[in-house]
């Protein structure tokens, strides 16, 4: 065998074409889709081969490609067009929405374990990542002052091949950086940047690199560096890799190298936001700051946490992220010493005290040092409540402070381009700039049916050769024979887009229930086995290499696929990325979803597919719950068994096969005299329409800026004025309220009125045993609530058959609060309250009484979680 050497020649931009370097270098290539048309055009079969990584791209193209395209007229005008677009995206700075009531000197930092951008960057797994992703694309959209904070992995994530037993097959291969649109984060001499942590009392070195994102910087850090022993360099060699140890140091490097990092490049935000518990150990950092300016512990916390977001996405608790104690002090010991605490008084930030776990919890922490914090979809936001109530004891759940902003995507990230030429065309160049507005987007049901149907014609044969190919090379490799692959691909002609075909594509966990489909096979048979109603179903997607049920599920889907009754209708192709993603999302008629409810907590790959007029299948749980109106889409209604799994895959399944069979394939082969069904037409504009205004990400940042990041910024600003004077005045004031509270009790001291007529006012007034507290130091409340919506009530009523959806907003019955004034005090030792207050509403109606702690520098009036009744 001969030896092999190595010899790289690099291809020389012509200077007419210099710039195309500049546009590899920044991510908005990866939503502007005219810029990667570019490279797509300079050499489509290149284009595929480096799978759409520019900067790869133009290492390897033939020079006399660029020679030609430089003289190319056409090219040259596509050139300059995108160089134009992108010198005027960066040019215009002002920013937009929300973001123009940030005053000069605020700037969120917004930390995340991965992110997705674009398969180019393969350092993302999944849903988190992506969104993280389309919320920094978002933020420079909006011109935000905002950098985000990240881990870079060499190894990136795995890439997945099927084998032809359908076992999951992993790859992964240590990326090179100079392949990828980063760049090393150096000082004014080109020296690269380094801080340093504490990991187990060893220092360990991180640098970063930077990831322009359009307008935004995005800083991920890396331990790979020379002056690192082997294992502290391998700290952030892979991602969601390793056990709990490298778990932990990752996240230290994380949220301790990141405050550090963006100290050293002179960065000082006014809002941190923890995008999933991960990051939560920035609040240490954070701590250690302020208490090594002088700052007291109590006083340090609500200085820190005032100005903390926390964005939690899991909704079973096994799903947050805890360590051992004695591993949390075995790496973080240290740090804890700085810190000035006991072990006890360090572990309590994220341990709790009761309970069967005490595990340090990472959301436990996170909830600890953060007054701002949500869930991702409004039933998610519920659950989450729920989960936590343990942290505001004294509250009803609808009342603590987890509260939600469901997700949304970035559009023209996902947007097909033809789509994007209808919108041009249709609604103006500008469209981009009305995302948010419900009437604007209704425009879409003027379009002619005609063209709308052409349109997702179009983008559904483009998606049929991407997956067509993709199979071919799947099958290829594994010697599948010609007969057989014409069989798997037999319903996927380019030519033919006409066959209803259902697509479903996530990570394969098995609360996303991959295989529902085939919970009665009888059903399942009946539906494929109709020649008049051809169909085909589309599955992608990776299981964690970890989770053996999840290969499993792809593995029976796998072989199912095989089966002569199901090949070429049930089919699985491998290498699920956002590639994949993008052309499927787009191009099928039907985006199936079929979780287990509650658990998905948002969702995001329906919306993806919603803005492209795909029509969405889905259990109403996560953002479908928010976003089913009827005619845009189906809905599952999920099975109330919850505590029965089979009972409820059953169920759920059977709920899926009618809605298939009596409505789905119904509508689509309607087939009216244009070929196309009119019915399909109207519910895919519905789908379209109704998705974009509500689902997209800049109503999502609007409410993180208006709900979150504003309040978090003023609040935090305002802790540390006067050296944190108002930060020691709200922790003495917590501590005084701590001590007296479990004294305080509040009684009625006279017979109140029982009835009275509307135009009438009624006084009530109520005694409160204040136990050392001030009046003012107390807010009493009167809940007045309608009899007829109380939830009992409600629930008794013969015709409710709702099950969810509905039910979030009947969780609790609407009430009206009234603020009692105070008196006088008591010879007794209590003090009097008083309340003159005339109903709006009439009928038979209930009141309760409650005292809570009060102060005007809280950041939400029941961050205390306490709460006393009469
Ligand atoms: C959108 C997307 C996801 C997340 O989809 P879910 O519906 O939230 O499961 C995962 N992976 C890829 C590649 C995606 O594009």
């Amino acid at each position: 065998m001969a030896q092999e050497f190595n010899l790289e020649v690099i291809p020389v931009l012509p200077k007419a074409l210099e710039r195309l370097e500049e546009i590899a270098n920044n991510l908005w290539y990866g939503w502007y889709v005219p810029a990667r048309a570019l490279f797509e055009q300079l050499d489509y079969e290149l284009w595929i081969r480096v799978s759409h990584n520019p900067k790869l791209f133009l290492r390897n193209v033939d020079q006399a490609r660029l020679e030609k395209a430089a003289k190319d007229p056409l090219f040259l005008n596509a050139y300059r067009q995108v160089t134009a677009a992108f010198d005027d995206y960066l040019a215009d700075k002002a920013p937009r929405e929300a973001g123009q009531k940030l005053e000069q000197n605020e700037q969120i930092a917004y930390f995340c374990a991965e992110y997705g951008f674009h398969e180019s960057l393969p350092v993302y797994s999944g849903g988190l990542g992506i969104l993280a992703g389309d919320h920094c694309k978002t933020a420079s959209d909006l011109r935000l002052p905002f950098v985000g904070v990240g881990l870079f992995y060499h190894l990136g994530y795995f890439s997945q091949h099927i084998d032809t037993e359908g076992n999951q097959r992993v790859t992964s291969s240590t990326l090179n950086t100079e392949h990828l649109p980063i760049t090393t984060v150096t000082d004014e001499n080109g020296e690269e940047i380094r801080i340093t942590v504490n990991i187990a009392g060893r220092t360990v070195w991180v640098k970063a690199w930077l990831v322009q994102v359009g307008h935004i910087k995005l800083y991920l850090l890396d331990t790979e560096i020379p002056q690192n022993a082997p294992e502290d360099a391998a700290i952030t060699h892979q991602l969601y890799g390793g056990d709990n140890n490298t778990r932990i140091q990752q996240e230290i490097v994380l949220g301790i190298g990141g405050v550090r990092m963006l100290r050293h490049l002179g960065i000082a935000p006014t809002v941190w936001h923890m995008n999933e518990g991960h990051a939560a150990f920035l609040v240490l950092e954070l701590l250690r700051e302020k208490l090594h300016s002088g700052y007291e512990f109590h006083q340090a916390v609500e200085a820190v946490a005032s100005g903390c977001v926390f964005t939690t996405h899991t909704p079973v608790p096994a799903g947050h992220d805890h360590f051992p104690q004695d591993l949390v002090m075995h790496f973080l010991g240290h740090f804890s010493h700085e810190l000035g605490l006991s072990r006890e008084d360090f572990l309590r930030l994220g341990c709790e005290p009761a309970g069967d776990n005490h595990d340090f919890n990472m959301t436990t922490l996170a909830i600890n040092l953060s007054r701002h914090m949500n869930g991702v979809s409004r039933i998610h936001g519920r659950v989450s409540s729920e989960i936590c109530q343990r942290f505001w004891p004294q509250l009803e759940p609808h009342e603590n402070i987890m509260s939600y902003v469901t997700n949304g995507v970035h559009v023209s990230s996902f947007l097909a381009r033809q789509w994007t030429d209808l919108f041009d065309k249709h609604l103006g160049a500008d469209w981009d700039r009305h995302l948010c507005s419900g009437e604007y987007w209704d425009q879409i049901m003027n379009i002619p049916d005609q063209e709308f149907w052409q349109t997702h014609q179009a983008v559904k044969s483009r998606m049929l050769v991407v997956v067509r190919n993709a199979l071919l090379s799947q099958h290829k490799a594994n010697k599948t024979s010609e007969t057989h692959i014409e069989q798997i691909v037999k319903n996927l002609d380019p030519n033919n887009p006409g066959i209803l075909t259902i697509g479903f594509a996530r990570r394969f966990a098995t609360y996303k229930r991959a295989t529902l489909l085939l919970n009665n096979m009888h059903r399942l048979r009946e539906i494929v086995l109709n020649s008049e109603r051809p169909i085909v179903f589309i599955f992608a997607g990776k299981a964690h290499p970890a989770d053996e049920p999840g290969q499993s599920l792809l593995r029976a889907l796998y072989q199912l696929s095989n089966e002569p009754d199901f090949i070429g209708k049930l089919i699985v192709v491998q290498g699920y990325d956002m590639g994949l993603s993008r052309r499927l999302v787009s191009g099928v008629d039907v985006w199936l979803n079929n979780p287990v409810y509650p658990l998905e907590a948002s969702g995001t790959s329906g919306m993806k597919a919603a803005v492209n007029a795909a029509i969405n299948l889905s259990v109403l749980d996560g953002w479908w719950d928010e976003g089913y109106e009827g005619d845009n889409g189906w809905g599952i209604r999920p099975s109330p068994h919850e505590h029965d799994h089979n009972r409820r895959d059953h169920d759920d399944a059977n709920t899926l096969y009618d809605i298939l069979q009596n409505e789905v394939l119904d509508e689509y082969y309607d087939l009216g005299k244009y070929g196309y069904s009119e019915r399909w037409v109207h519910r895919a504009k519905r789908s379209m329409a109704s998705t974009i205004p509500h689902f997209n990400m800049v109503r999502v940042l609007n409410d993180y800026l208006e709900n979150f990041y504003i309040p978090a910024s003023r609040h935090g600003q305002k802790m540390l004025i006067n050296e944190g004077g108002n930060a020691r005045q709200l922790s003495e004031w917590k501590g005084k309220i701590r001590n007296q509270w479990h004294g305080i009790h509040v009684r009625q001291t006279a017979e109140p009125a029982t009835r009275i007529t509307y135009d009438e006012s009624t006084s009530i007034q109520v005694a409160v045993y204040l136990n050392g507290l001030d009046p003012n130091d107390v807010a009493v409340e009167l809940l007045l609530s309608r009899k007829l919506y109380h939830p009992e009530i409600y629930a008794a009523s013969p015709d409710n058959t709702v099950v969810c959806g509905t039910e979030v907003e009947n969780a609790a019955p609407p009430t009206t609060a009234y603020r009692f004034k105070p008196e006088h005090g008591l010879d007794n030792g209590e003090y009097l309250f008083s309340l003159n207050f005339q109903p709006d509403w009439c009928g038979d109606l209930s009141y309760k009484i409650r005292v809570f702690p009060y102060s005007d520098l809280l950041s939400d009036a029941h961050e205390m979680g306490m709460m006393v009744w009469a």
